[in-house]
């Protein structure tokens, strides 16, 4: 098997897609079962690493992905994933109805953020998909992997307005794409991720508070991995939520700039009096935009003034 390959209880399987081409920062997820599923396809560049980790599993073809949600590092890949497998459905938010088939505007809202070059360079090129090869969910859809198993959609806004989260009951594993946060590798932490224009920590903690009602063994994370310790890693998100919050709203005179420097340098205390390893750290500030979360968080803290 490739060691990009890691296989769980239950036919899962976690995928290292290597995005911007370093290990352990986006996993996708296929479940082996009869009516087997890929969740998540990474972005355009992360697609041969995909590929090559699918056939060394032996799998020639996919029929049924799911997206969490619409951002680039997540379907990006989507329109060559389907190029490649022709009957592959894509079970996704009802905006990816409009935007899917047509995905200039999601390329246009993305590179105004990170700049057309950079998300060349990155995440590569996105390609369309046909409309008739997208399912829009509806919240609490079934979608059935075997008998007496099914993978559960939820809504769940908060990250973005078109995120949803994966339930496999069977195996109690949450398939969260960016809900919770990033938890990196020798991490046992979760780092907010709160981007604009859609990060509202109101509905983000309805939706969290709404997980713990589930009986969950594992959370499987987009950036990156499977974890345990499910409860106390929601309440370690929400923890750090609210303390970042509470950080920006003090620093309101500087710049989106200058208050992602100073969110930084806090960051990094905080993390070396939490006794963390310095390559732990510098994984965790050097693969952020802290720019980006400055904004979407003085974006939620406008709404609500
Ligand atoms: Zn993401």
């Amino acid at each position: 098997m490739n060691t990009d390959v890691t296989k769980f209880d239950n036919k899962i399987y976690q995928i290292d897609v290597h995005m911007e081409d370093k290990p352990q920062r986006m996993s996708c997820y296929y479940i082996d079962t009869s009516d087997p599923i890929l969740i998540e396809v990474g972005p355009s560049n992360s697609f041969p690493y995909l590929i090559s980790a699918l056939e060394s599993l032996g799998i020639q073809d996919i029929k049924r992905t799911a997206i969490t949600h619409l951002h680039l590092d997540h379907v990006g890949g989507i329109g060559h994933l389907n190029e490649k497998y022709k009957e592959n459905f894509v079970y996704v938010h009802e905006l990816g109805l409009k935007h899917l088939p047509n995905p200039e505007r999601l390329w246009r809202a993305v590179s105004d953020v990170y700049t057309e070059e950079w998300l060349q360079k990155n995440w590569g090129e996105i390609k369309p998909v046909p409309l008739n090869k997208i399912k829009s969910l509806n919240d609490g859809a079934d979608i059935k992997l075997e008998t007496n198993r099914n993978l559960k959609a939820l809504y769940s806004p908060g990250h973005a307005k078109h995120h949803y989260t994966f339930y496999d009951e069977y195996s109690g594993t949450l398939f969260m794409g960016d809900t919770l946060g990033l938890i990196y590798p020798h991490g046992d932490f979760v780092q907010p991720n709160l981007p604009p224009p859609d990060f509202n920590k109101d509905i983000l903690f309805q939706t969290l508070d709404s997980f713990e009602n589930l009986e969950i063994n594992k959370l499987a994370i987009a950036h990156f991995g499977i974890h345990e310790n499910p409860y106390e890693l929601i309440n370690d998100a929400k923890e750090n939520i609210e303390s970042w919050l509470l950080f920006i709203s003090n620093v309101e005179n500087l710049s989106n700039d200058e208050a992602s420097n100073e969110l930084v340098n806090w960051l990094r205390r905080n993390y070396e009096s939490l006794g963390i390893d310095s390559e732990t750290i510098n994984n965790y500030i050097g693969n952020g935009n802290f720019e980006m979360q400055v904004i979407g968080i003085r974006n939620y803290l406008k709404k609500v003034d």
